[in-house]
């Protein structure tokens, strides 16, 4: 079967302006629709008119079917394409992709004079971004809510979020958002679907786009913000605060803000994961006798017996008293390690004491067995 003329398959005039062939096309394919139309043949009329626009509809495809016909695109008239549209449908998998795209929100009618102006129209998330936050001891420990002052994307209030002011649907996607277009390869044509460029995807245009956020729907503020820093942060982590990133673009969302902390250093608590380590100086005296002391806990302070006898570096446990850690919900322990402090210094009095101390047996079993050692020294 000879294949028809395009402007015949089209109904229309080889003088034809582009809108026009651009309605007869849509109007005809609205008609051969296979869901829509009961005729006998209505799919193969629907690529009919389908290849058709394919041409006619570009351009430059246009005036080389002027010119040399369908042999423009048959190969032999060598315009290197070969299978221009020869390949037609068949890299094309099933009607159904493209009526979604040609006919939804199709009959919203018109052709709307503003697009939206870019080209640009893939929509793309915003950067993350990383703020570096000091805590203080104790706001890492027990959490606290911080605020920042930062710049963050919000609703337009003047076109309350639209970017712009009277809609109509898009006459590029007609509404759908998409567009369907002919990629060419050596294995033949293929219809692939892309973000409709003049509408960025919206499925509609605006008669007058905003001035106070560009069309763009959103407007950067300055804003303060609080964010909850759960307790037991510790410096290095991180904590992601979603949406609160660098603005996206074409309508993209914005990525997100990670806080990352760096915590002061406590004079007397030392911190080892959840574990708290607190060194307590005692005296001689209340170590050989032992005692009741008071120490800062976490919770405030806690009464410790320090037992008679109590050596250097000897480690008390608070089991749970450590930080209670909101991430991992586990609770490190607090541990007391006692330092016992020699006087450097004495009063008179106080060398009298420690001298008459030194008439005493007080050698524990440690030293007396020293002592032997030293007088044997037989190796
Ligand atoms: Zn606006
Ligand atoms: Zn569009």
């Amino acid at each position: 079967m000879a294949k028809r003329d395009f402007y015949e398959v089209l109904g229309v005039a080889k003088s034809a302006s582009q809108d026009e062939i651009k309605s007869a096309y849509r109007r005809l394919a609205k008609k051969y629709h296979p869901d829509l139309c009961k005729e006998e043949n209505a799919e193969e009329k629907f690529k009919e008119v389908q290849e058709a626009y394919s041409v006619l509809g570009d351009e430059g495809k246009r005036r080389q079917y002027d010119q040399f016909g369908h042999a423009a695109f048959d190969g032999s008239a060598g315009f290197g394409g070969g299978s221009a549209y020869s390949g037609g449908f068949s890299g094309f998998g099933g009607f159904d992709d493209i009526f979604d795209n040609i006919f939804s929100g199709f009959g919203g009618g018109g052709f709307s004079s503003f697009s939206g102006g870019s080209s640009r129209s893939r929509k793309v998330r915003g950067d993350d971004l990383l703020k570096r936050v000091r805590l203080t001891f104790k706001e890492a420990i027990f959490g606290c809510e911080k605020d920042f002052d930062l710049d963050v994307m919000e609703e337009c209030p003047h076109c309350h979020g639209e970017g712009g002011f009277n809609s109509k649907t898009c006459s590029t996607c007609h509404g759908s958002g998409t567009i369907t277009q002919e990629q060419r390869t050596i294995l033949g044509s293929f219809m692939t679907k892309t973000t409709c460029p003049d509408c960025h995807g919206e499925g509609k245009t605006y008669a007058q786009i905003c001035n106070e956020c560009h069309g763009k729907g959103q407007v950067r503020v300055r804003k303060t913000i609080t964010v909850h820093i759960p307790s037991g942060v510790d410096t290095g982590n991180r904590l992601r605060v979603p949406g609160k990133g660098a603005e996206g673009s074409n309508g993209g969302a914005p990525g997100d803000l990670y806080l990352e902390f760096a915590v002061e250093k406590h004079p007397f608590f030392e911190r080892e994961e959840d574990d708290i380590y607190l060194e307590v100086p005692i005296s001689i005296v209340d170590a050989t006798l032992g005692c009741k002391i008071e120490i800062p806990t976490l919770d405030g302070n806690v009464k410790l017996t320090i037992p008679a006898g109590t050596q250097n570096g000897d480690k008390h446990r608070l089991r749970g008293k450590g930080i209670s850690n909101e991430s991992t919900r586990q609770k490190g322990n607090f541990y007391v390690l006692i330092k016992v402090v020699i006087p450097t210094k004495l009063s008179r009095s106080e060398k009298k004491l420690f001298e008459s101390l030194a008439k005493e047996e007080l050698s524990s079993q440690e030293i007396k067995n020293f002592q032997k050692f030293v007088k044997e020294n037989d190796h």
